[in-house]
């Protein structure tokens, strides 16, 4: 059969630095495989090993925590001395698109440099701990003051949270269809409001950002904002798991669904997809502001659960800034782009002209600029905080559920991976960014009367200029059609 011809081609040793783990699901079950030898993953964390020994040998959500640990070991050369959280359930969701889903997904090393195929110094995608790690913090009105907890969750319970946070019952809760979401709420967290008070909740993404690095940094007083909310609330040293591919718009989706990708349908960053025939591209400026149109049917958005349980009013109920994953809220960033022809149009119309990133009062470092990401990064960031403050500038007319997600922090996280100069100025800017927005509560006398939610869409790992090189030639050399979207995600066609 031609995927185990795949499989076979992509599991031999001399692709061991390239290739971590092949995955596949056969038989309602998932499966993984490398240069080592094959198993079979139970939902029940059961591992049946079916060739040589087991290349998932640890599922740990906790592991390389402490933080230090992490920082001395970065980069697991081989999948033994890693750890896959979640595996069965991450994979299962991938392959349960009947059209989207790929025959075989390829899981890069963390080491593994690529720039010919897309690769960046810092990378992520993968389905290992520490790139599907996000941070995890609540904090404000609420939130039980627990401060730092050896604990974890998942991205599929960040927008039942926020939901749960800004009053939609538990029973509620639900897809389209009234099915259960794949996350929970995290309610062990939260307690009961004073009377009377209204619900406003803020949710911020600050993509990319590096759980363990970000609690360091306001460990060590590096970010203010951040410890602000800390002092307010809890974090989780675990995080929040990514679901797997750990890429942005599958896990924007995740986060905004409560459901993984099997469900929402945004499988990557790019699939293809067997019912069209095309390749679809949602992670883009340009398809940004049409990302609806790729979500199945059973989808609902937090926007949407929030909506039905709020009664309409003249402000918005629900906002959604710089957010491509904005169907049903009320104010959208993505609904300015569609209403000026997208991204580029209204660019060249002069509508929504960014402003100039070396006058940013929030850039520390203007070296960074010369990364044209960065750059882009740095004026879309300024914006959104200038949306945010529109938004709140009553606090009788701010919405009760808040979405403002960031971006600088990717770029600073891709040019130079976890720990680097532009991964902490990128950081440092954000938090100045959240630091300008708590003033600005603080001086309309409401800033303990919100609720903060502060996660990211993954993590980071950093990869070894020196290991290089491409599973391509491997699969060229079967002489069966295919498409390797990603690359990682292959078809046969
Ligand atoms: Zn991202």
């Amino acid at each position: 059969m031609s995927r185990e011809a795949v499989v076979a081609a992509l599991t031999g040793p001399e692709l061991k630095d390239v290739v971590d783990l092949v995955v596949w699901v056969e038989h309602g079950a998932a499966l993984a495989a490398n240069h080592l030898g094959r198993v079979r993953l139970g939902t029940d964390g059961t591992h049946e090993v079916l060739e040589g020994i087991d290349p998932v040998a640890s599922e740990d959500p906790m592991a390389f925590l402490p933080y230090a640990r992490e920082v001395a070991a970065p980069g697991p050369s081989v999948s033994t001395d890693n750890a896959y959280p979640y595996a069965a359930q991450r994979i299962l969701s991938l392959f349960a698109d009947p059209d989207r889903s790929t025959d075989v997904a390829v899981v890069h090393t963390p080491r593994h440099f690529f720039p010919e195929e897309g690769g960046h110094v810092g990378e992520h995608g993968s389905l290992d701990v520490i790139q599907s790690r996000a941070p995890l913090l609540l904090a404000g009105a609420g939130v039980r003051r627990l401060g730092l907890l050896d604990e974890h969750a998942r991205l599929v319970d960040v927008g039942p949270t926020l939901a749960y946070a800004a009053g939609v019952p538990r029973t509620d809760l639900t897809d389209a269809r009234g099915a259960p979401l794949d996350g929970r709420p995290l309610a062990a967290y939260l307690e009961e409001l004073p009377a009377g008070q209204p619900r406003r909740v803020v949710g911020l993404l600050w993509d990319g950002a590096h759980c363990g690095e970000l609690l360091e940094l306001a460990e060590r007083g590096e970010l203010p904002g951040v410890a602000r909310l800390l002092e307010r609330g809890l974090a989780l040293r675990g995080g929040a798991v990514a679901e797997f591919p750990s890429v942005t718009l599958t896990n924007h989706t995740s986060i905004l669904t409560g459901v993984g990708p099997g469900r929402h349908g945004v499988l990557g960053n790019v699939y293809y997809d067997r019912a069209t025939g095309e390749q679809v591209v949602p992670n883009d400026a340009e398809t940004w502001p049409r990302s609806a149109e790729w979500l199945r049917p059973g989808v609902r958005t937090v926007f949407e659960m929030v909506n039905d349980h709020v009664p309409q009013r003249d402000s918005p109920r629900t906002a959604s800034v710089d957010e491509a994953i904005d169907r049903g809220a009320d104010y959208a960033t993505m609904a300015l782009l569609r209403a000026a022809g997208g991204f580029e149009a209204a660019t060249a119309a002069g509508q929504g002209v960014l402003p100039e990133p070396e006058h940013s009062p929030f850039l520390t470092n203007p070296e960074d600029l010369a990364d044209a990401y960065f750059r882009w990064a740095v004026q879309v960031d300024d914006m959104g905080l200038q949306q945010v403050l529109q938004l709140w500038e009553r606090a009788d007319t701010a919405p009760t559920l808040t979405w403002w997600a960031t971006v600088v922090t990717d770029a600073g996280h891709h040019l130079g991976g976890p720990r680097s100069g532009p991964a902490r100025s990128s950081l440092r800017q954000s938090d100045a960014r959240l630091v300008a927005f708590l003033d600005h509560l603080e001086s309309l006398g409401v800033l303990d009367e919100v609720t903060f939610l502060l996660t990211a869409d993954h993590g980071f790992e950093g990869s070894d200029p020196s290991v290089t090189g491409s599973w391509r030639p491997a699969l060229d050399a079967l002489g069966i059609p295919y498409r390797d979207e990603g690359p990682g995600f292959v078809y046969l066609l």
